[in-house]
């Protein structure tokens, strides 16, 4: 494929190339040693392997009560626990989503054929249906309560960050809350004096200065990982490479390491007014929530337009929505036993507060669905 590298295959690593936005369009002459397809994550043959090194939950979940959003500034202490009702088993559940599926399913218009560059046409997959999902060991939160479950989404920032990029990413952070379901907490800010002048490099054509983010997850992420954490998601304003012969990358992920690092660097200008924000914001979530989703074992969907959806470029990132089909959901569904009402809720609220019009009025009618006969 013209533009791309081989993938990297270091079997100990699963690229949750974020987004994958766009490596190709972005190369230049002056760095065209090759990039490897980004975001291959669901689809490489190491993510399964990854899976199945994550120990499978027990059934059952008690409901966490409180729910707090966490406040504006700083974010390094701010928390929020998962709240609201619970399906009572995965087992039980699946007639329950299955039926889900059904309903939602009129509310979802199909992905259909790639357009020339799109993510399908340069990368064929197959998908995974509801079904599939269930018998592929996924990566799976612990719903049980207790010191040493991994429960909790935690998230890192990574500074310096503006006022305003500190917001997109503490909206991100509650966005993921009410996306999955689970606790989140945000850890204390790391500073770059952290990061080694080896794992810094100035673009050579560009002249951006840019963060290894390998690096970043073996020893910045990695032995932070905290004992309750189902991932460890760290959120830098800095640009990321991934090594020699790429020019950048969103972010990267290990899922075996439950580590993630994904940059705000290249999503908008945060401070650029109200519609910027929003613009950076809603950019912010839809990365946060499709490379998390890889971190549950979800591989690229292929059926419906879904924020799981493969994207190869900026603009096809732009034209993916940020909530999941019914496929997709039910998945979700699945692996934390959130109520779907309860959580269309939550997600319509924060759409409304945050003023993204068209992801409430989709809750909405996903609501309105539900309550059909
Ligand atoms: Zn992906
Ligand atoms: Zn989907």
């Amino acid at each position: 494929m013209p533009g791309h590298a081989p993938r990297r295959r270091d079997p100990r690593r699963a690229l949750v190339l974020a987004l994958v936005l766009a490596l190709a369009a972005c190369r230049r002459p002056a760095d065209a040693g090759g990039a490897p397809a980004p975001c291959a994550t669901a689809a490489t043959p190491s993510a399964p392997s990854a899976s199945q090194a994550t120990p499978r939950a027990p059934p059952g979940e008690p409901s966490a009560s409180a729910s707090a959003s966490p406040g504006p500034e700083p974010v390094a202490t701010a928390s929020a626990s998962a709240s609201g009702p619970r399906l009572p088993s995965r087992a039980e559940s699946v007639v329950v989503l299955e039926a889900l599926i059904r309903k939602l399913a009129p509310l979802h218009r199909p992905l259909g054929r790639p357009a020339p560059g799109d993510w399908l046409a340069e990368h064929p997959e197959s998908g995974q249906t509801f079904a599939e999902y269930r018998v592929g060991l996924p990566a799976l939160p612990d719903l049980a309560e207790g010191p040493s479950r991994r429960r909790t989404l935690c998230i890192q920032p990574l500074g310096p960050l503006t006022d305003a990029e500190r917001r997109v990413v503490v909206r991100s952070g509650e966005f993921m809350r009410r996306f999955f379901g689970r606790p989140v907490r945000f850890e204390p800010e790391l500073g770059l004096e952290l990061v080694p002048p080896e794992a810094r490099r100035t673009h050579p054509s560009w002249g951006d200065k840019q963060l290894l983010a390998p690096f970043l997850l073996d020893h910045l992420l990695g032995p932070r990982l905290p004992a309750d954490a189902m991932a460890l998601i760290s959120f830098t304003a800095s640009d990321l490479w991934p090594g020699m012969g790429w020019n950048f990358v969103f972010g990267q992920a290990s899922l075996g390491d439950r580590v993630g690092v994904w940059s705000i660097h290249r999503n908008g200008d945060a401070a650029a007014g109200a519609e910027g924000f929003r613009q950076v914001l809603l950019r912010t979530m839809r990365i946060a929530v499709h490379e998390t989703g890889h971190m549950f074992s979800l591989e690229h969907c292929t059926r419906y337009r879904c924020v799981m959806n493969g994207v190869n470029s900026l603009d096809e990132a732009d034209r993916t929505p940020a909530w999941l089909c019914p496929e997709c959901l039910a998945k979700i569904v699945w692996a934390t036993l959130v109520e779907p009402a309860a959580r269309f809720r939550e997600l319509a609220a924060f759409a409304d507060a945050e003023g993204l019009g068209e992801l409430g009025g989709y809750y909405r009618q996903a609501l309105a669905a539900l309550d059909a006969p």
